[in-house]
């Protein structure tokens, strides 16, 4: 199939062309800012499954779940802005199809919108336990990925003093939502099957400190249990009680009763909609090093699986966190334009954030459970300090608590690619 008009195959985009953008959220917002200020003059549709103009979503397991802010303090566009660069929104629809070749996304209504430039960032939903997928807010089941999740979640965990919250899973959101709800005065449980939460990620050491925090915080912390099962209470079925307890029962038949549940058990990009669409998806949309999944068509943030090189060496990587989301927003516009051919790889050093009981942790680079980790400046007694990651001879990542400044010093050295004993020597000097 010959390429549409606007553009041709491996080529950039015209500046009256058509561009589509799936996902209204924080990847497809700055794709849309980035085409109009290299100076994008044809249409722009933006396409959003919610009815919201996009927001932001650090903040629903932080501030607007705490209620020191309010929704509209976490809007990364207003009507106003939109109307500036001169959007066409297509808020509360879904995207139902792409013909990549073709250049057309349908809607769930029918619709086709034919492009020139298509950008896929429709970012990825919440997983459900199994066998919890029919249950819902009103069940007192919840998950926490956008603006009414967390709204309806506020409503649940303050709607009497001492709400008993159970939250399944002690991930970055899982110990967000704990340690809001902590704060909140809420009686929280945390159910983790990992013997050590986050040490898939940051290994035994720092998933350790992590798992201190809930304890010192008055959650509740298990580790290395598994659920078998959420619901109400058999026995107390039928016994014609207003409301019969909601429950969690774990592998072993212990139960743990809960007013609200929270599963935080980690996301699965949003890429239903593409099969048969032309562009590959596994594990997220499978790009190359400039963010194409086709000719045309760009993919950016949590959905995008791309060729990430970094310190000599590439590899096939999707990465859930907002800088990074809002980086490949950005650079997946400049790809757009300039088109396959002339386009620059994508080639950031992640950085992401978590707060947690009034406790910022920031990580540089791409850290692995396994990885090597020392601690070179501060400690974790202490509760602030500056930690290396080294895998293969290689430093990979930087976390610090307390330490931001220090932490960005690395930035440097994680650009340039630099090896693990070299790092950890310049750290000791
Ligand atoms: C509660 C919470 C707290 C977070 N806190 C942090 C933090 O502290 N630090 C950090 O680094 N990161 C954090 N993150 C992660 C960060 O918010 C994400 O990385 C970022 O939102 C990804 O942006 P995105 O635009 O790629 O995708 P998303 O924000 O997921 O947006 C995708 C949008 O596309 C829409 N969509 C999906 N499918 C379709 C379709 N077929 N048609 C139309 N629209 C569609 C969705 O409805 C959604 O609005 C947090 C995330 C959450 C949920």
């Amino acid at each position: 199939m010959s390429a549409p008009e606007g553009s041709s195959a491996g080529e950039g985009l015209e500046s009256d062309a058509d561009v589509v953008v799936v996902g209204a959220s924080l990847a497809g917002w700055r794709a849309v800012e980035t085409l109009r200020t290299e100076g994008f003059d044809g249409t722009i549709s933006l396409v959003g499954e919610e009815p919201h103009l996009p927001y932001d979503r650090p903040p629903l397991s932080k501030q607007v779940l705490s209620g020191k802010w309010p929704p509209e303090k976490a809007v990364l566009a207003d009507r106003r802005r939109s109307s500036e660069l001169r959007v066409h929104e297509v808020l509360g629809r879904r995207a139902a199809g792409l013909d990549a070749a073709g250049r057309t996304v349908t809607l769930d209504d029918g619709q086709a919108l034919r492009a020139d430039g298509i950008v896929l960032a429709c970012g990825a939903a919440a997983r459900h336990l199994p066998g919890t997928e029919d249950l819902t807010e009103r069940d007192g089941v919840f998950t926490l990925r956008t603006l009414d999740d967390s709204l309806a979640l506020r409503a649940a965990v303050t709607r009497t003093d001492g709400v008993r919250v159970v939250v399944i899973g002690a991930g970055f959101i899982g110990a967000e939502v704990a340690s809001t709800c902590a704060a909140m005065g809420c009686k929280v449980t945390v159910l983790e099957a990992l013997e050590i939460p986050l040490s898939n990620v940051l290994g035994p050491m720092l998933g350790t400190h992590c798992a201190s925090l809930h304890a010192a915080h008055g959650v509740d912390l298990r580790t290395g249990v598994s659920v078998a099962g959420v619901g109400r209470r058999p026995s107390e079925v039928g016994t014609g009680a207003p409301s019969s307890p909601l429950v969690v029962e774990l592998s072993g038949g212990e139960v743990v009763p809960a007013d609200v549940v929270v599963v935080g058990i980690g996301v699965a990009p949003c890429t239903d909609w593409l099969d048969d669409s032309g562009v590959t998806t596994e594990n997220g949309v499978v790009c190359d090093d400039r963010l194409f999944a086709a000719d045309g068509v760009v993919a950016a943030g949590d959905v995008a699986r791309w060729r990430w090189r970094h310190d000599g060496e590439e590899e096939l990587i999707r990465i859930e966190h907002w800088e990074v989301a809002a980086q490949a927003g950005m650079a997946a516009a400049r790809s757009l334009l300039a088109g396959r051919a002339r386009a620059r790889p994508f080639t950031p050093v992640p950085y992401f954030w978590s707060d947690q009981f009034d406790i910022r942790f920031q990580v540089i680079g791409n850290p692995r459970g396994d990885d090597d980790v020392e601690v070179v400046d501060g400690s974790l007694d202490e509760g602030k300090f500056v930690a290396l990651f080294g895998r293969a001879g290689r430093l990979r990542a930087v976390m610090a608590i307390g330490r931001p400044r220090l932490l960005m010093g690395y930035r440097p050295l994680l650009e340039q690619g630099s090896g693990w004993d070299e790092a950890l020597a310049l750290a000791r000097t």
